[in-house]
């Protein structure tokens, strides 16, 4: 799917390619994140004063005591989640900003995604809209309860950090389905966790990682 970046420019496109050379250096591989990475442009996922920074390879405040995900971050949990194949029915949890969510809706076919923090759901909304993403589905609710009603998923990808992964995350995983997710406290491992067909769990530890914690109750 190509991007319909009318009147966003192309200035941005040459910064985004250093920050592809970077995500290559750093060991990322699957040509179709990199591809849509350069395509998408991450300063639309800044407010105006942060949005020169976008394309460096760091995390950045984005309100609320949250933060848009570090670009290699973004691009590891999304090759991590499409290492198996194509993804048709997805979920994901913290929409935050909306950058993971344009990056992965252009990935499958067709992805819901939760926020708990209304306001930023809100700005995740226009961003997604501008750029015509039109098979993204967006929620606000508790991302830990996912979303039953439209599940199960052949992909979970969760963006906040539980101590302990959700069991209604599992249960909504469909047979050999993949949960990307960032577990733990101070220390963060991001893990894999992939349903086999005889409903059994096998967890995978990709690396350390740092995220904000995963919360319950809603912010309107
Ligand atoms: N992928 C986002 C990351 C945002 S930070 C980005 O790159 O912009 C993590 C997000 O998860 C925050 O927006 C936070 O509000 C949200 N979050 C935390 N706990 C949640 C929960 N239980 N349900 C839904 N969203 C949650």
């Amino acid at each position: 799917m190509d991007l319909d970046l009318q009147g966003i420019g192309m200035t941005s496109r040459r910064t985004r390619e250093r920050l592809i050379a970077r995500l290559r250096e750093k060991g990322i591989t699957d040509p179709q994140v990199l591809d849509v990475m350069l395509a998408t442009p991450r300063h639309l996922f800044l407010d105006e004063a942060l949005a020169h920074r976008a394309y460096e390879d760091t995390s950045l405040p984005i309100g609320f005591n949250q933060t848009i995900s570090q670009p290699y971050t973004v691009a590891r949990m999304t090759e991590a989640l499409l290492a198996a194949g194509p993804l048709h029915n997805v979920l994901e949890v913290g929409t935050g900003s909306g950058y993971q969510t344009a990056v992965l809706a252009q990935c499958v076919e067709r992805l819901f995604s939760v926020e708990r923090i209304r306001p930023l759901q809100e700005k995740a909304r226009t961003r997604l809209q501008r750029l015509k993403l039109y098979n993204v589905m967006l929620r606000h609710s508790d991302g830990g309860m996912g979303w039953p009603e439209k599940g199960p998923f052949d992909g979970i990808l969760v963006t906040a950090a539980p101590a302990e992964v959700p069991e209604e995350l599992l249960q909504q995983l469909a047979p050999l389905g993949r949960l990307v997710i960032p577990v733990g406290g101070d220390l963060q491992q991001l893990k894999r966790v992939t349903r086999q067909e005889d409903g059994s769990y096998v967890t995978e530890i990709l690396e350390a990682v740092k995220f904000v914690p995963l919360l319950s109750g809603l912010v309107r």
